[in-house]
């Protein structure tokens, strides 16, 4: 599953995720833990990779697990048709 797609982000910098999903956070240098509210989080602040986009709270984004990058709704499907 290259692409993953999440529902709802939780706020503009980061998004809990479950555990099969830690590992390629980590590798896209996007993981952080230790907040209070959750064990594992997405980062994803800098929005978009296509154009930069900020991810807001309760908007439905992806995760290219391969390149590490986030993608607004728009950007990830239009990836996942390219697959
Ligand atoms: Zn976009």
């Amino acid at each position: 599953m290259p692409l993953i797609r999440f529902e709802m982000a939780d706020s503009t910098e980061r998004t809990q995720i479950g555990e099969g999903i830690v590992r390629f956070a980590a590798q896209a240098g996007r993981l952080e833990t230790g907040r209070e509210e959750g064990k594992y989080f997405l980062q994803h602040a800098d929005g978009c990779g296509e154009d930069g986009t900020r991810i807001g709270p309760g908007d439905a984004f992806f995760f290219d697990t391969e390149t590490g990058d986030i993608l607004c709704a728009a950007h990830g499907e239009e990836r996942s048709e390219e697959a």
